[in-house]
């Protein structure tokens, strides 16, 4: 579920997203609401409330959305991870109160950085206490599964400040941590002053000492790197996502939301008012779709596959992209990599070596063909 509203816009996001004042936001949730009723299935394992900050909304509009969703759904009797996300500025414990109460079970709260200047930076609005403070609020109000994330590699950042900075969110002891290296995606402020010259990257190796400080910080607090840029103490991995870096289907609803179903990937308008119309006329806001080849299809399932620590078992990303043909066109890519050292074959999966790992998006990327069967 997309809700697009956030406080302000964040300098790195990409998302869409629109700052939530002035903004019709109770017709927007009715929207998605009527866009659940036709395409939502019924009895979901897992639920991601996401945006856009969720949370922002107030405790009226949380219950009516929670409850509505539930009637259309019955989420509450089938799914075993319910997640929403949030930012500290909108956390109070009431408002966790009520959305465990509605069959909220999981929180994501962005932290981002413990650095105030660094917070400014990113265009954010909370101050390093309100993270905390917003943490405090969850946990007293009963949440027992809380993600928070985290932004490394930001200008000006270096890797000691990091890791103790890492040090001082574990001590929170969250069941999971997702930590980011700051990306520069298009469109977004922090592209243009890029480009502008008024902001530079970090050195590559930086990055990479900071990739490795989050993991071996992780690890000491007990956490499993289970995807290359996500840690989770034991069994408390997301389910969510691990079906999406699976290749798994699911149905995305909400402005700019994306589903992939039957070999199908598709999208609503990233801009509000266009979806609402649509989804007044026609009960869904379709806005674009593109078949998927299951040799496309295969790729992907490499792509994604090899960012987690599992691996990819060919069999299974087979069965997972529909994939019949007898030759399996990854294969001799897989083999590549494992001469050069980058991949290796254990169990029957191939998992990215502890030289692969800090190359995960290029070795994944290989898999990533035109494909054209
Ligand atoms: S709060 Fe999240 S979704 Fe909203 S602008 Fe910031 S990064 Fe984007």
């Amino acid at each position: 579920m997309h809700l697009p509203f956030c406080e302000t816009k964040c300098h790195y996001c990409d998302f869409f997203s629109v700052p939530a004042l002035g903004q019709d936001i109770d017709g927007t949730l009715q929207a998605v609401l009527a866009e659940a009723r036709t395409r939502a299935p019924l009895h979901p394992k897992t639920v991601f409330i996401g945006g856009g900050t969720p949370s922002l909304l107030n405790e009226n509009q949380l219950h009516v959305f929670l409850t509505e969703l539930n009637a259309i759904t019955h989420f509450q009797d089938s799914a075993t991870e319910v997640t929403l996300e949030s930012n500290p500025e909108s956390v109070t414990r009431d408002k966790v109160a009520l959305m465990l109460d509605h069959g909220v079970q999981r929180l994501s709260i962005g932290f981002q950085s413990l650095e105030p200047q660094t917070l400014e930076l990113f265009g954010r609005v909370h101050s390093v206490d309100q993270s905390f403070r917003a943490h405090d609020a969850a946990r007293a109000a009963g949440m027992q599964d809380l993600n928070l994330d985290m932004i490394y590699a930001a200008p000006g950042h270096d890797a000691a400040g990091w890791e103790k900075a890492l040090k001082r969110v574990l001590e929170l002891k969250p069941d999971h941590l997702s930590a980011y290296n700051l990306a520069f995606e298009e469109d977004t402020v922090f592209s243009r002053w890029l480009r502008n010259g008024e902001v530079q990257k970090l050195p590559e190796e930086i990055e990479l000492e900071m990739f490795q400080t989050t993991r071996e910080v992780t690890r000491q607090y007990g956490m499993h790197a289970y995807e290359i840029s996500n840690y989770a103490q034991p069994g408390r991995a997301c389910k969510h996502n691990e079906n999406y870096w699976a290749n798994g289907e699911y149905v995305g609803i909400g402005p700019s939301a994306v589903s992939y179903v039957n070999g199908v990937r598709g999208g609503s308008p990233r801009a509000i008012a266009p979806y609402i119309k649509s989804i007044n006329k026609a009960g869904h806001a379709v806005d674009w779709t593109e078949r998927l080849s299951p040799r496309q299809s295969l790729g992907e399932t490499w792509w994604l596959g090899l960012r987690r620590s599992a691996g990819v078992t060919p069999e299974k990303a087979r069965a997972a992209a529909h994939f019949t043909e007898a030759q399996d066109p990854m294969l001799p890519q897989a083999e590549l990599l494992v001469e050069q050292g980058l991949l290796e074959l254990v169990e029957g999966s191939f998992r990215l070596t502890q030289r692969g790992i800090p190359l995960a998006d290029r070795v994944a990327a290989e898999f990533l063909g035109d494909g054209d069967s």
